[in-house]
């Protein structure tokens, strides 16, 4: 006899209560998980989904009722969502729960509303008019929705190119048509400037969800999306799920970023799993980016996503920023042992006296701003994470990971030596010198501890825009789409940094972070100007993102990839074994990796086991190996076969 976990009520706090029932001996052939069916429920018969299906349950057979239908596959929102949780599950190895509670909006009330510090501008402001390459654009990407075997689109765009217009356009024809529409923008996105190009068209029709609302406020925007009263959903990843009965459009801007994959389970992917939602709605995906991530190229490449360019500026006047690459080992070689280049100092100085701003961009992704000894060459980490600590303002040491604090010792504490010293810079300093530099400058900083508080981020960003600094100094968060007309100068300091993280995928970053960066400047009219300061004026992400030329970079880094067989020219999968016992973790790791080898007999590589780059986060020992294969398939079926295995706790992922 088989049996089914039967959920009744999706938008339920806790998806986790499930039913049991049995499932009749002739339906056995038509229900699999995700199918809607109807149960008797206490005196009622209510419908339901299939989360799970089994051989045993722990209830006694005699008190179970069998399922009584198994309702028409009727294309309701409901079972769509459900669909979706089905493929998470399939694709990212969670459970089906893990994958409901993703997918589902949680039911919860709404307590006290916050109070919106900003009320973004409603009204119908007429749109612009789309120039040449954007209405091509439109037309195309319409015409590619249009067909029967519909493929999601590429739009690749350089920064600057207008992006969001051929966007709006897209959406003004979905509402028109009765359909609604789903825009992903990463968090950090998530503007007053952003948002208000969109409310001052679309209107009360547009719905927001960010991080910051209530789980009640959120389930409540949800439930304007499922009784029609808005059309447009805007958010990060989560608003993907918005549950639109007639789903015509799904946009993910900046589909490059990072943002998009998710850190908790399911670590699904946003925009593969906007391109399912699409498919199952039968909605037309748009991946919009300046540097589209290598993976979505290469599947470009392969004809499964339709491509279509922006190749110039949008706003009159405007074109791509000059670009210098600036050799730091040069300048150190002529005696500068300071941060700046003399053509960046000139060139700030420049600026200044014409009264234009200046961002100045600090790559800090890679960078830790650690302490280390001079004597003993050892770095101060985090005592429960394994990481490096990092200095702050007050002789702070922080870690980034749990937010352990410490003063900063006088000696180092492994073997005593006073000479212990922070390297390189991080924002603060950079501040400093700046001040010191140019004490008539009006400076802003922008990094995680200026915008802590609530709405500081925006109100950094504001303030600069309306003019009231002329240097703005920051991390990643400065180079997101931010429009400053006025910026004619973007300074970007320690290029190469990124470059050393040890993943597969530095290079890649670093080319997108470039790239944007670059695209900061000169962006309404005026010409702008770039200075990459970098110990690698070589590298290939470094001169391709100098010269805004993606498919130079691409080019060469797949060729990159597909010599040492990392995605997308292969598959990869990533196993961390996890205990709070270190030989527990360790045993973990030999188990998985020697089941792991004997189930590829000899097809691909395995490499490890070895410590995660972060050996040890809140206490936890991780070990981890990697496998490249060929065929994704083998590496799905070895993960569901390892997650079957006893032992500690893990974590598969597969790129
Ligand atoms: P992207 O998102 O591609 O980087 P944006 O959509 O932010 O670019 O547009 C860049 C600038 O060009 C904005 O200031 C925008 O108002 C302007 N712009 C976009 N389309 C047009 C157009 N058709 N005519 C004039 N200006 C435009
Ligand atoms: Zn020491
Ligand atoms: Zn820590």
């Amino acid at each position: 006899m088989k049996f089914a976990g039967v959920i009744v009520d999706i938008s339920h706090k806790d998806v986790d209560k499930s039913y049991t029932y049995i499932i009749p001996e002739e339906m056995c052939s038509d229900i699999e998980i995700g199918t809607p069916v109807t149960v008797p429920f206490g005196r009622r018969r209510i419908s339901g989904f299939v989360t799970e299906i089994t051989d045993t349950t722990d209830v006694s057979p005699e008190k179970l009722k069998p399922i009584e239908a198994v309702n028409a596959k009727e294309a309701s929102i409901e079972h769509q969502l459900m669909q979706l949780a089905v493929w998470m599950k399939d694709t990212y190895g969670c459970t089906m729960n893990q994958a409901l509670k993703t997918v589902l909006p949680v039911k919860k009330k709404v307590k006290a509303r916050t109070k919106a510090e900003d009320v973004l501008p409603f009204g119908k402001e007429p749109p612009k008019i789309l120039n040449g390459e954007q209405l091509a654009a439109v037309n195309g990407i319409l015409q590619e929705f249009g067909r029967p075997d519909r493929r999601p689109a590429v739009l690749f765009g350089v920064t600057g190119s207008g992006k969001t217009e051929v966007y709006m356009e897209l959406m003004r024809r979905t509402l028109d048509a009765g359909r609604q529409a789903i825009l992903l923008i990463p968090e950090i996105s998530l503007t007053y400037q952003n948002l208000s190009r969109f409310t001052k068209v679309f209107g009360e029709q547009v719905g927001i969800v960010h991080s910051k609302l209530s789980a009640g406020e959120k389930y409540e925007c949800f439930e304007q999306a499922r009784k029609g009263e808005i059309s447009v959903m805007i958010g990060p990843r989560s608003a993907l799920f918005a549950p639109f009965s007639d789903l015509g459009l799904i946009i993910v801007d900046e589909e490059h970023d990072g943002a998009y994959l998710s850190d908790s389970v399911p670590r699904y992917s946003a925009v593969d799993a906007a391109v399912k939602r699409g498919e199952l709605a039968g909605a037309g995906v748009v991946l919009g980016s300046a540097t589209p991530s290598v993976r979505t190229f290469h599947t470009a490449m392969d004809r499964k996503y339709a491509v279509f360019l922006l190749k110039h500026r949008a706003a009159a006047g405007s074109s791509l920023p000059h670009v210098d690459i600036i050799d730091m080992r040069e300048e150190l070689k002529d005696g500068n042992k300071g941060m700046f280049s003399r053509k960046l100092e000139a060139g700030i100085r420049q600026r200044l006296a014409e009264k234009e701003q200046i961002m100045l961009f600090l790559n800090r992704r890679g960078y830790s701003g650690s302490i280390s000894c001079r004597s003993c060459g050892k770095v101060i980490k985090c005592p429960h994470c394994d990481v490096s600590l990092t200095s702050h303002r007050g002789n702070i040491l922080k870690c980034h990971y749990c937010g352990f604090t410490m003063n900063m010792p006088d000696r180092c504490p492994s073997c005593g030596s006073p000479y212990i010293a922070g390297f390189g810079a991080g924002t603060q300093k950079i501040e400093s010198l700046v001040k010191k530099k140019f004490p008539e400058a009006r400076v802003l900083r922008m990094d995680m501890d200026t915008t802590a508080r609530k709405n500081a981020h925006e109100k950094l960003l504001r303030a600069f825009g309306e003019g009231k600094a002329d240097i703005l100094i920051g991390t990643q968060m400065i180079v997101k789409g931010h429009d400053f007309p006025n910026v004619t100068l973007m300074g970007i300091l320690a290029a190469d940094l990124s470059l050393n993280v040890s993943s597969y995928t530095a290079a890649e970053r670093t080319f997108q972070l470039l790239t944007q960066a670059a695209g900061r400047a000169g962006r309404a009219g005026s010409a702008g100007e770039v200075m990459i300061q970098t110990y690698s004026p070589d590298h290939y992400a470094v001169t391709a993102a100098a010269a805004q030329d993606y498919l130079s970079f691409y080019k060469q880094e797949l060729v990159y990839r597909k010599l040492l067989s990392y995605p997308p020219a292969g598959a990869m999968m990533n196993v961390v074994a996890m205990d709070e016992q270190e030989d527990a973790a360790e045993a973990g790791i030999k188990a998985f990796y020697e089941f792991s080898v004997s189930f590829l007999a000899g097809k691909g590589t395995v490499i490890g086991p070895v410590d995660t780059g972060v050996s040890k986060i809140k206490d936890i020992y991780r070990k981890q190996f990697i496998i490249k294969h060929p065929d994704r398939k083998i590496l799905l079926e070895l993960r569901d076969r390892i997650q079957l295995l006893p032992g500690c706790l893990r974590q598969i992922d597969i790129t």
